[in-house]
């Protein structure tokens, strides 16, 4: 194994780890207060000046692509429906060469709207966030009485033509934690693909409890109270998902054993957060900072390089269950979830 970043070519990391998947935060605010993500009262927000520009998130993404073999961009926050620029962003990062594929992860609020223009500048696929069907509950967990904006966030976005349309939730006890089945019997008769996601260490307040974490098992137990699930032929490959063909198919639906069975091994991702910084992973400790080199003057090479040299750093895994476990200082909005 060598001991040195590569000075050229792909992203690698000294476990031999390739990311081809960018993730992009584009701002880290939002017009939802998940209880899992952010406190009722908001974040301090990073400040205008601090926030890459779009043409230097365009910049950075093309030496993604261009120089690093990122073939996979996926736009998040915060919630990225809210930064203006964001059409505009799609369309540049569209007309890259080669045009990596282009996927949101939002909460779907104005998405019913915005949907069609994404579309045209090349969006390709979206992740829309709902983790309940019951409009109180929707109330209770995200803060604001938005589940219809939501719903129809979804059906735009599949009227749209974005294909599939992926459902994210995360269940939490006492909270949603019934709520499987009935969130997959929405997703199957709607043609979206649901994904339940065991919440992580993330959230802004530390509330984070791995005793009444909901785990992949019991989301799996649930399930099958309603349908049957067969193990999916389909090649998983870096996907954090495990699916299963839902009543032998073709429906599928993803459980994301982020904390139960960690899939670090096969992590294919690198992350820009919204003031520019690198980071290997969602639970990094330490950020590489390319805005100030760029703003610096830095060239092409020079960024590409230090994005090498960060994701050669990459840690092994998340570590979530070591003791000495410390979670990144950073919340998940303001990292890019
Ligand atoms: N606002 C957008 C949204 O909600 O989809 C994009 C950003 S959000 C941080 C990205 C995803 O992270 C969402 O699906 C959300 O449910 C998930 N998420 C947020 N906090 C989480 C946590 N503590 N554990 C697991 N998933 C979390
Ligand atoms: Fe906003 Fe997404 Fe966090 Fe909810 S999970 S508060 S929608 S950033």
């Amino acid at each position: 194994m060598s001991v040195a970043p590569r000075t050229d070519g792909v992203l690698v990391d000294r476990y031999g780890r390739v990311a081809r998947d960018l993730r992009v935060s584009l701002t880290d605010k939002c017009n939802l207060r998940c209880t899992y993500c952010m406190p009722a009262e908001g974040l301090p927000w990073l400040a205008g000046p601090e926030l890459l520009s779009d043409e230097e998130i365009v910049r950075l993404v093309r030496v993604a692509v261009e120089r690093l073999g990122v073939t996979e961009v996926r736009f998040t926050g915060g919630e990225p429906l809210i930064r203006p620029g964001l059409v505009g962003i799609v369309a540049a990062v569209a007309a890259l060469d080669p045009r990596p594929r282009i996927s949101l992860t939002t909460n779907g609020i104005g998405l019913d709207r915005l949907a069609p223009a994404l579309r045209t500048a090349g969006l390709d696929r979206v992740n829309v966030s709902l983790d309940t069907l019951d409009p109180g509950r929707f109330t209770q967990l995200t803060r604001r009485p938005r589940l219809d904006a939501v719903l129809a966030g979804l059906a735009g976005a599949a009227a749209a033509g974005l294909s599939p349309v992926k459902i994210n939730s995360v269940l939490m006890r006492g909270v949603n934690e019934d709520e499987a089945p009935a969130l997959l019997r929405f997703a199957v008769e709607h043609d979206y693909q649901l994904r339940i996601i065991e919440q992580m260490p993330l959230d802004a307040q530390h509330g984070w409890d791995r005793s009444t974490m909901v785990t992949a098992d019991e989301i799996l137990t649930s399930l099958r109270t309603r349908f049957d699930l067969s193990p999916d032929p389909a090649e998983r490959g870096a996907a954090p998902a495990e699916t299963w063909l839902v009543d032998g198919g073709p429906a599928r639906v993803g459980v994301i054993a982020s904390v139960t069975r960690p899939f670090c091994g096969d992590c294919d991702r690198t992350r820009l957060t919204a003031d520019g910084q690198v980071r290997a992973c969602l639970f990094a400790t330490d950020e590489s900072d390319l805005r100030a080199a760029l703003r610096g003057g830095a060239d092409d090479d020079d960024l590409a390089g230090r994005w090498r040299t960060a994701m050669w750093g990459k840690r092994a895994g998340h570590g979530i269950d070591d003791p000495t476990f410390l979670q990144p200082t950073r919340p998940m909005s303001a990292i890019g979830g």
